[in-house]
């Protein structure tokens, strides 16, 4: 799960389509061996879908860090803390 964590972040920058390439290539290796990381990007995906409310702009700085604190929440939620 540590490595889960760690990936958090690039998981939030990777939905915001903002991740370099290298980083991209270590995401997608990551979600392919997990379950966990597959199901948040699903969730948020959908999440940011709303957010943006069908339209394609970049997230707002404000909305892009509340994103980022609710993955966090919902991670210790659903997983425990780091
Ligand atoms: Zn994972």
């Amino acid at each position: 799960m540590r490595e889960c964590n760690k990936h958090i972040q690039e998981i939030a920058d990777y939905i915001d389509g903002e991740l370099d390439a290298k980083l991209c290539d270590d995401i997608e290796d990551h979600l392919k061996g997990c379950k966990n990381c597959r199901l948040m990007v699903d969730t948020l995906k959908q999440t940011v879908i709303l957010c943006k409310d069908g339209e394609k702009e970049e997230l707002p700085e404000s909305i892009s860090s509340k994103l980022n604190e609710a993955i966090k929440k919902r991670w210790e939620k659903k997983f425990g803390k780091a």
